[in-house]
This record gives C-alpha cells, sequence and structure tokens, in this order.
C-alpha cells in the first residue's frame, strides 16, 4: 500500500492517487480528469485521513476548502475500494446557509432555491444530526415558510440553529460519514460482500455544478450498454432542473435521453450536449476499459460530468460486454476470460426464477442442482410419467430418491426431496440431467395418504397443486413465478473457447446416457470421465431382467439371463460412442449394491412375485438375504464383480462389440474401462484378466483392432494408499472423491445431511466436505494416491470424478498435482472450463 503522506489530494491529472488509498470513485475521478472531461473541482480524502475523523482528527479545514473559492456549495460522496461495498449516502449542497440562500433566490428564483436549501437541511438533520426523519419531510411546493419551519424544527430538537458556516457544516458531514463507515451494520453488510474487516473507506468533496437556474439546467445519468442483455443501447434519464439524486429513473419529470416517440427528450433538447455524452461514452468505454455510467449536470448550458460507476449488470451481460471489450481490442482475452465470474455461467445454462418475481417461500432445503422449474406436485415416479404423458410438467416430491424413482426423474422437470444432500442420489441424478434440483429440505412432510405436502407454516399442498423449485437458491416456492430462459448465445461460446487457449487441465463430463453424451457434447467437454453403467439399467424393461438376473439360482441361469442384457447394453454403447465420436470415454463398471434393484414395498415384492412366477414368500426370504447392515460398505464394485464375474463379462463384451460396431461405421473411439471400488491390487488383476479374454473373443470374431485401456477407481482409503501396485494393473486412476470422501471421514453420503448443517455452523467442519474438496484431509490421500500411483506407472493418467471435480478448489488441486482432467456433471462443464482457465491466467 502507498504509504498515507497526503490525507487531501486536490484532484488533478498528475496528483499521486490509488484506488488503494482514495478508493474506486477517486481513482475513476481522475481517469475522466486525465480525459480532460468538464469534472468540477474535487478533492479526494484518503482512507487514513477518513479514519483519523472518525476517531476525532480532523482534516486541515482550510486547505480542504481552499481550492473550491468564496462560497462554494459541495458534495460528498464515498469512496471505497471496491464500489459494491456500499457506503454512507451522498450528502448535497454542503455550504447552503442563509446569506448563499438569499444570492440563490436573486439567481435562481425563491422556489428553486428554497427547495435546495430544504433538502440540504434535511439531509443534514437526519444524516449528520440523527434526527427523526418524520419530521423532516420534503413539502410538494418548497415555500418559505416551510423552510422556515424546518429550520425551526431543526433548532427545537438539537438546541442550536442550524450551522451557517460552511466550514462547520462540511466537518460534520464527514464526521458522521466516517462514523457510519465505522457502524456494525454497515460492517456487517460489506463484509458479506466480501470486503476485508478493515476496508476503508475514501470521501470526495466536489464543487456542486447547480443543475437549477438560468438557461439549460439539470441532472442524467447515462449507460451505453442495456444491463440486461449486454448488448450496445443508450439508457438513461435526464430531468430539468434538478439536481443529483441516487435513482434518477424513477424522479417525475425524468426524460428520456435520446430522440424516439416517448415524448421529448435531451438529445432535442441540448444536442451538442448529448453530441458530447456519447464522444465522452466511447472515451471512457476505450480508456477506462469498461462499461462505465456517467452522471451529469447541465449548468446553464455547460455540461459538466461528476461521475463514472461501473454499469450494473446481468450475468449475460457481463460475459457479452467481455467479450465486446476483447473484440474490439480494448482489453486482451486474456483479460475477458477473467473478468466473468465462473458461477455466473452456470446461472446461463439454466432457467431462473425472475429476480424481479414475487417468492412465495414454502420451505428452504439445500441448493442440489441449479436452475429453476415449475409444476404440478407428484409424489412417485409412476405418477410423473403419467403426468408427462399428459403433457404435464411436474416436479417429484420424495422422501429421498431410489435408483427406482429414475424414470420418475427423466419425466419430471423438477426434484425436490426432504432429504439427503448434495451427494445424494437425487442431486446426482439431477446434476446429470441438467435438472433443478432441492434436496434435505427436512422441514417439508409428505403425507401420501392425503396426497398433500405441507411446510413448516402448516401450509398444504395437493398433488396437482403447482409450485416452483429453485435448484440455484435451494428455495421451494408456490405457483410459477416468471422465469429468464437459458441463453447459450455467441458470446457465451467465444468466451470459453478463448478459456480453452488458457486452459492447462482437461475438462471431461460424467455422463451415463445418450442425453446426457449429447450435453456433454454441446459444452465440448473433452470426453467421458465417468458413464455410470448401473443407471442404464434401471430404464423401461430392463429393470425386470436385472431382476431375473439377480434371482438366477446358477451361474448358467445368469448367464443366459445377462445374454438379454447383452444387446440392450451394447446398443447404449454404441449411441454413446457415435455421439462422442473421436473422443475418449470411460465406461465404469457395474458399482451399485443389487437390492437397490429390488423393490422395497409389499406392492413391489408382489409384483416381482408375479413376474418371476415365483411364491412370494420366496422372493421376500430372497430380497431379505440379499439386505446388507451397510451395504455402501457391502457387496458392490469389483466385489459383485469377483463374487458374480458374469455381470462384468457381459459389460466387457458389450463394450468391445460397441467399438467393433461403431468402428466398422468409421467412428474412431478410445474406451477405457474402469473398474470402481478396488482396495487391492488383485482384485484389478482379476478383473483385468477377464476382460481381456473377452477382449480377445471378440478381436477373434472381428478383423479390427481394439484400442481399449484398463484402469481403476480410487475411491477406498486403501486404493490410494496401494496406488503404487495398483498402477503396475492399470493404465488410469480416477479418484472417486465422493467414496472417498464418505469413507474418510466415515461418514454416510446419505445421512450426512441430517446433521451437516450443524456442524458446518459450529465450524466442526469449515464446509459440508461432500460439496468442497477437504483438501486438508481427502486431498492428502488424493495426493498420496497420485504420487505413489505415478511410481507405480510412470505415465499413468490421472483424473478426479467426484461431484467436487467441478469446483474451483478441485481444479486448483488438480492442477497443482498435475492431474490430466477433472470429470464433472455436463452442465458443469462450461463452469470448470473457465475456472481451469482463470487459475492457468
Ligand atoms: C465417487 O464415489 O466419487 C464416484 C464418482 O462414484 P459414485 O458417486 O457413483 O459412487
Ligand atoms: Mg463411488
Amino acid at each position: 500500500q502507498m504509504t498515507d503522506i497526503q490525507p487531501l489530494t486536490l484532484i488533478t491529472p498528475t496528483a499521486p492517487m490509488s484506488a488503494g488509498v482514495h478508493g474506486g470513485r477517486a481513482k475513476c475521478l481522475q481517469r475522466l480528469i486525465r480525459l480532460e472531461m468538464p469534472v468540477p473541482t474535487t478533492v479526494a480524502l484518503s482512507f487514513g485521513a477518513v479514519n483519523g475523523i472518525a476517531h476525532g482528527q480532523m482534516p486541515d479545514m482550510e486547505a480542504l476548502m481552499a481550492p473550491f473559492g468564496d462560497q462554494p456549495l459541495l458534495s460528498v460522496r464515498p469512496s471505497s475500494l471496491n464500489p459494491d461495498w456500499g457506503g454512507p449516502s451522498a450528502v448535497l449542497n454542503v455550504g447552503m446557509n442563509d446569506a448563499r440562500y438569499a444570492q440563490l433566490c436573486k439567481d435562481i428564483g425563491v422556489t428553486a432555491a428554497t427547495a435546495i436549501y430544504m433538502r440540504f437541511v434535511q439531509s443534514y438533520a437526519i444524516h449528520v444530526a440523527r434526527l427523526d426523519p418524520d419530521e423532516f419531510y420534503l413539502p410538494d411546493v418548497a415555500t418559505v415558510e416551510s423552510l422556515h419551519a424546518m429550520l425551526a424544527t431543526y433548532e427545537f430538537e438539537t438546541d442550536e440553529p442550524f450551522p451557517q458556516q460552511a466550514k462547520v457544516q462540511l466537518g460534520e458531514v464527514l464526521r458522521s460519514m466516517a462514523r457510519a463507515w465505522d457502524g456494525t451494520t454497515a460492517r456487517l453488510l460489506r463484509q458479506a460482500k466480501g470486503a476485508p474487516v478493515d476496508a476503508g473507506l475514501g470521501l470526495v468533496v466536489q464543487r456542486m455544478a447547480l443543475g437549477v437556474g438560468q438557461g439549460d439546467c439539470g441532472t442524467g445519468v447515462i449507460e451505453f450498454v442495456d444491463a440486461n442483455s449486454g448488448l450496445p443501447k443508450i439508457v438513461g434519464r435526464y430531468v430539468n432542473q434538478s439536481q443529483g439524486r441516487e435513482r434518477i429513473q424513477d424522479v417525475a419529470g425524468a426524460i428520456y435521453l435520446t430522440r424516439d416517440d416517448r415524448g421529448p427528450s435531451f438529445e432535442e433538447q441540448c444536442p451538442e450536449a448529448f453530441a458530447e455524452l456519447i464522444e465522452y461514452g466511447a472515451l471512457i468505454r476505450r480508456k477506462l476499459r469498461e462499461e462505465m455510467q456517467i452522471k451529469f449536470t447541465m449548468e446553464s448550458g455547460v455540461l459538466h460530468i461528476l461521475d463514472g460507476i461501473r454499469v450494473q449488470r446481468s450475468s449475460r451481460a457481463t460475459v457479452r460486454i467481455a467479450v465486446a471489450l476483447a473484440n474490439d481490442g480494448i482489453i486482451p482475452r486474456e483479460e475477458a476470460v477473467m473478468r466473468v465470474e465462473p458461477a455466473a455461467l452456470s446461472e446461463l445454462l439454466h432457467r431462473q426464477v425472475d429476480p424481479k418475481a414475487k417468492r412465495d417461500l414454502i420451505v428452504r432445503g439445500i441448493a442440489a442442482s441449479p436452475g429453476a422449474a415449475s409444476g404440478r406436485i407428484v409424489l412417485t415416479a409412476a405418477e410423473a410419467q403419467a403426468s408427462a404423458a399428459r403433457g404435464e410438467p411436474c416436479v417429484l416430491v420424495r422422501r429421498e430418491t431410489t435408483p427406482e424413482d429414475i424414470r420418475g426423474m427423466h419425466a419430471a422437470q423438477a426434484v425436490l426431496t426432504m432429504r439427503g444432500g448434495v451427494t445424494s442420489h437425487a442431486a446426482v441424478i439431477g446434476r446429470g440431467l441438467g435438472l433443478p434440483c432441492v434436496v434435505g429440505a427436512f422441514d417439508l412432510t409428505i403425507d401420501r395418504k392425503k396426497s398433500e405436502i405441507s411446510g413448516p407454516d402448516g401450509r398444504k399442498f395437493a398433488v396437482g397443486d403447482v409450485i416452483t423449485v429453485d435448484g440455484t437458491t435451494g428455495q421451494v416456492l408456490a405457483g410459477a413465478p416468471a422465469m429468464l430462459e437459458a441463453a447459450l448465445d455467441g458470446a457465451f461460446q467465444t468466451l470459453l473457447e478463448w478459456a480453452d487457449e488458457f486452459r492447462d487441465i482437461g475438462v471431461r463430463a460424467n455422463a451415463d446416457t445418450p442425453a446426457d453424451a449429447q450435453a456433454a457434447q454441446n459444452f465440448a467437454a473433452e470426453g467421458i470421465g465417468l458413464c455410470r453403467t448401473e443407471h442404464m439399467f434401471f430404464d423401461g424393461d430392463r429393470l425386470g431382467v436385472m431382476r431375473e438376473m439377480i434371482f438366477a439360482e446358477s451361474s448358467d441361469d445368469r448367464r443366459a439371463v445377462l445374454e438379454r442384457l447383452l444387446p440392450m447394453q451394447r446398443d447404449d454403447f454404441i449411441s454413446l460412442f457415435t455421439i462422442m465420436a473421436g473422443k475418449s470415454v470411460c465406461v465404469r463398471l457395474f458399482d451399485p449394491p443389487l437390492h437397490e434393484f429390488l423393490p422395497s414395498d409389499k406392492a413391489g415384492l408382489r409384483d416381482l412375485a408375479e413376474q418371476l412366477a415365483l411364491p412370494l414368500s420366496d422372493v421376500t426370504d430372497r430380497v431379505h438375504a440379499l439386505s446388507e447392515y451397510n451395504p455402501m460398505l457391502g457387496m458392490r464394485g469389483v466385489r459383485l464383480g469377483i463374487a458374480i464375474p458374469e455381470i462384468y463379462d457381459m459389460q466387457a463384451q458389450a463394450i468391445f462389440e460397441a467399438m467393433v460396431a461403431v468402428g466398422e461405421a468409421g467412428v474412431a473411439i478410445s474406451a477405457e474401462i474402469m473398474i470402481p471400488l478396488v482396495s487391492a491390487m488383485r482384485e484389478v488383476e482379476l478383473v483385468k484378466a477377464r476382460v481381456d479374454a473377452v477382449a480377445n473373443t471378440v478381436l477373434s470374431k472381428s478383423k479390427s483392432a481394439l484400442d481399449y485401456r484398463l484402469g481403476v477407481m480410487v475411491e477406498t482409503p486403501r486404493a490410494a494408499l496401494r496406488a503404487e501396485d495398483i498402477a503396475e494393473h492399470a493404465s488410469f486412476l480416477s479418484f472417486g472423491t465422493n467414496d472417498l470422501t464418505q469413507m474418510t471421514y466415515g461418514l454416510s453420503r446419505d445421512d450426512a445431511g441430517r446433521f451437516m448443517s450443524a456442524y458446518v455452523q459450529q465450524g466442526v467442519y469449515a464446509e459440508d466436505p461432500f460439496h468442497t474438496l477437504d483438501v486438508e484431509g481427502v486431498g492428502e490421500l488424493v495426493a498420496m494416491g497420485a504420487e505413489r500411483g505415478r511410481k507405480g506407472r510412470k505415465d499413468v493418467t490421472l483424473s478426479i470424478c467426484g461431484e467436487h471435480a467441478g469446483s474451483r478448489t478441485a481444479i486448483a488441486f488438480c492442477r497443482e498435482h498435475k492431474f490430466d482432467y477433472v470429470s464433472c456433471s455436463p452442465f458443469r462443464v462450461p463452469v470448470a472450463r473457465l475456472t481451469a482457465a482463470q487459475l492457468a491466467l
């Protein structure tokens, strides 16, 4: 930081100033002055000076006022480092007193002069003397009597006459603004916006350009871009015979700037000043390299520029403006890439509740998959499908979702669950499908019998009632508020292409279905990093076949049933490979415990008994026999592959035959087969032997070569510890941080939602480790696994594919450890591409 020698600085083109010492507004004014814009005389007070004032150390007031000459009227405005941090309200017309008033009455008329005096007394009374605003309202017409009444009220409330000395007034204004910055509320508000604890406040004191008087007088604001779309457009308002206000748009009598059919315009009224403004606008954009709003005042026909403020803008406009500035050669592409907050992109990929719409909140949960959607309440997957068949948008509301709900999720516009956290089934599938999802709405109750849900306040919503799930904020709303459409415009694509030039780590997508794969392609993922094949078995007729397979008595019976799944699975891969032509597709072999495919309720069991032509008791016994105390640590992943090898055999065959089929159609694909839940090297050896054997069989029947690689998912702590010898049999290691987090913490990813908020609130965990990669714990294991993996195989490919993978923390971590790629939900891919680029720049 610059040493604070100059508490007061008259802003000139060459005065030593910086935003870190004087604040953004002061620095910006200096830039405008350097561009030779007609900025009224301005003095900047440094952070140090203002801090001194707050603690009773007044600056040299004579020196402060000297540049403004005799009897000045002044404005005082805040100037913090970042304008978004807020600050005390501006105070205008400091210096008004009886003598100045008498003069102004002659110059601009009694009514106008009275209005100015009264407005100053009002803001002084409220902001400086801290008097009750109700006692100091402005009448519709300012009369001499109303002014006298107001001055009398001031004297009555403070036991002192209204101060007449400009120096005294200014001193008090500075003191009150300096103290306001120190207030608790102001502090909390700005810290919420990211301000550091010791953020400073600067102040700028400026000569008032009087927007009231003879000839063309008034105040206006102008912007050169539409803050919503980011497209070039002149927007703003001008008010004749008026002084600066906070929101000029709302002021009665405001006119438009440009000549069109909406009535009188500033352009018609003051064509020369308008032309000047347009020129200044272009100059500011070029030199300040930003879209700025200009505040200006006309003082008897002369234009003054009071201030330049960065245009507040939507996410969509942020992207457009950054790209346009780079395309116009004003900023380099690198900077355009840096200027867009990656999180803002996900806003653009989904529909959003219109920020202006009213929100009727039912309940709050965890924001698990961004975007918003409205639909009628349905409570089962079957109802969701029926609703979709009728063409009626619906929201699937469940206690929690299970793989059986997947068809219902496909059919629904959004998903809401009472249980679960960010890696629960509903959340993972929701993100994969780009389906808005709120999970863990623990305060919601579902009454299946009455077919209704109720919020914490007891309000009831029946099946068929329309609600809205806002997966961006975690809110569930009654009714269907207005929405904003997703926007994948050209600027968005351009920005991401630039990002790709700068990033140094790959980005793939987790994609299970052709629809996912298509989304991955649309968002330019470099391949599929995780295809969870089990999701393919919940669809349509397959669930039935899957259940038959589970109930098969012998290995031969099982093989026979799997023969029927084989062509379906092969078709899955053919379409996946075709969509991903030329890229890598990493297929993970079957992972979940088998009981997930079995019904859990009576009706389901009866249906199954009927389908299998078995007595209900047999079916029930079998289902019980398959149930485990701790299925996530039970027979799943590679353990199934070892215990019931027919499943993996079938999957490997389907993959290889699909490769042959697409190869014959001229599609090259680099297939990767990944083994889940490995904890010992021998598991890999055994599976690899069988997969290679299947490959040889398929190969012997076809002429083409099979380009495939076999790898291991590192998602148990032991796999990370033993990565060196595991890597001897694996050409790639992909870290599954969902299970790895679950097992490292000994924390169920499906149940942690119950106490996670208590844990985070009390600082036990800094953040939900299923949401933000726990770099110091889980990360340590990942780093160790990566290092040991490289020891076992020098060129082993390293990646991460848990839900963390698209986050800034995880991408930074993976870059640091020289990973090859991250793999995340398709809808997260653009965010990851931009984040990776920003980290590399
Ligand atoms: C993981 O465990 O991190 C993972 C990606 O696999 P799944 O979420 O399917 O268990
Ligand atoms: Mg896993």
